[in-house]
């Protein structure tokens, strides 16, 4: 087997880079070790920056985003007694979109099965070799048990942070950043409709609290917890209790229904440089996790392919190596300055237990609320700042 750009990961990075590569002409194979039903029932991020639906709609992508995505203008941030909403359009004159990651995968999929280039799914044995040189491939055993070889003008490492690509980069020398956090984020999404208009983050002394939505009739909510949780531990009515909680406020209440899935999510900084190795390029989180407060993780992984598609085209089509050599310094200025952003959004809301972090939290959280220079520059960060800028 013989391909222009070998594509190893299924998620939104990997398939949204073949399908970009496609659109210019450049062909690629897509190789996923899971399968199909898996990929497409995996509930993750669910927003979408401006640049990430413009991205999508540009590639053809768009038409279901923008008949069940719900554009959303602001969020509000909340501590007791006080729930303020950022209005987004007017302080940075960009929105945001309510679309899950699992819509987003599904697009993806059905405009990669229709004409577009291969997609294996249910590989296995996943290893990249040579990409020092000219030619590097791919080996892997397919999904009928025979052993592949796919040659490659370029390797594209898009397979998540428990992937083969990262490692075959940090042998030939590179750095990694990492913090773990001292909380977790237990998720529910509930056939309940949402009882807010806009996003809600909530501090509150007994810990963070989100409330998301996926559609009309669909809600997401999250609860900061220990990492040491089990999620056994939380009966629905436990989670429902805690939620009212939370997200106490006069003359409004959360709206319950019944959960259809509930897990823990520990929560985690990493940056891993450089996001190349001669022919291999890493995007999205195969070289970088955030903590999902700042809602940046798939956002990135978009930034991080659209960039890289550029690149690759130019290298492939022009045989210039301009873009590629500095794809790897630009990709990560982006992600430093959403891995601070995440860090911070993250920093100011959950709580630790400790009345000093507290009264921080606190006076940071008034002071988005009270300064138009403060809320801009959450409402900047928050929406996506320039892909390359
Ligand atoms: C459990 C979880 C919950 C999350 N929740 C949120 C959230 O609530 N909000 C938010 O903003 N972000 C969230 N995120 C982050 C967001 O979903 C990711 O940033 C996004 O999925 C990144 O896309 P990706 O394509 O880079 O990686 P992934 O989506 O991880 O895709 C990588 C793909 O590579 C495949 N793969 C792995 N190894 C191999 C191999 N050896 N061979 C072939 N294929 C391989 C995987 O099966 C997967 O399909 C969450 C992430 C996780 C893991």
């Amino acid at each position: 087997m013989r391909t222009q750009v070998g594509i190893i990961g299924a998620g939104p990075a990997g398939l949204l880079l073949s399908r970009l590569l496609h659109l210019q002409g450049i062909d690629s194979v897509v190789l996923e070790n899971r399968s199909r039903e898996y990929v497409e029932a995996r509930i993750r991020a669910g927003i979408l920056e401006q640049h990430t639906v413009d991205t999508l709609t540009d590639a053809g992508l768009g038409d279901r985003l923008h008949r069940e995505g719900l554009e959303h203008h602001g969020v509000y941030l909340q501590y007791p007694g006080t729930r303020h909403e950022l209005d987004f359009p007017a302080l940075c004159d960009r929105t945001v979109w309510v679309y899950g990651q699992t819509e987003v995968t599904k697009d993806l999929i059905a405009a990669q099965l229709d004409g577009g280039p291969p997609l294996l799914f249910e590989v296995s044995d996943v290893q990249v070799e040579d990409v020092d040189g000219e030619s590097p491939r791919i080996r892997f055993t397919d999904a009928d048990g025979a052993a592949q070889v796919l040659e490659c003008d370029v390797v594209a490492g898009t397979d998540g942070f428990h992937g083969v690509s990262r490692p075959v980069v940090q042998q030939a020398g590179g750095r990694v950043w990492e913090r773990t956090y001292p909380y977790a984020w237990l998720g529910i999404l509930a056939d309940a409709a949402p009882a807010t208009d806009e996003l809600i983050y909530a501090w509150h002394p007994e810990g963070f609290g989100l409330y998301s939505m996926r559609s009309p009739t669909v809600s997401r909510l999250y609860l900061q917890v220990d990492p040491s949780e089990k999620i056994e531990d939380w009966s629905d009515d436990r989670i429902w209790d805690a939620l009212d909680t939370r997200f106490a406020h006069e003359g409004w209440s959360v709206n319950r229904g019944p959960v259809t899935e509930k897990s823990i999510l520990p929560m985690r900084s990493f940056v891993s440089a450089p996001m190349r190795r001669g022919r291999l390029f890493l995007a999205g989180d195969a070289a970088h996790i955030v903590p999902p407060t700042g809602a940046k993780g798939l956002n990135l992984a978009v930034a991080d392919v659209t960039l890289l598609a550029t690149a690759l085209v130019r290298l492939l089509q022009e045989k210039e190596t301009d873009l590629v050599d500095s794809y790897s310094d630009r990709a990560l200025a982006r992600v430093w300055r959403c891995t601070h952003f995440s860090w911070w959004m993250t920093s100011m809301l959950h709580t630790s237990g400790d009345d000093f972090d507290a009264e921080l939290q606190l006076s940071q959280l008034r002071r988005v609320c009270s300064s138009e220079a403060a809320a801009r520059e959450l409402a900047e960060n928050y929406t996506g700042l320039p892909i390359d800028g």
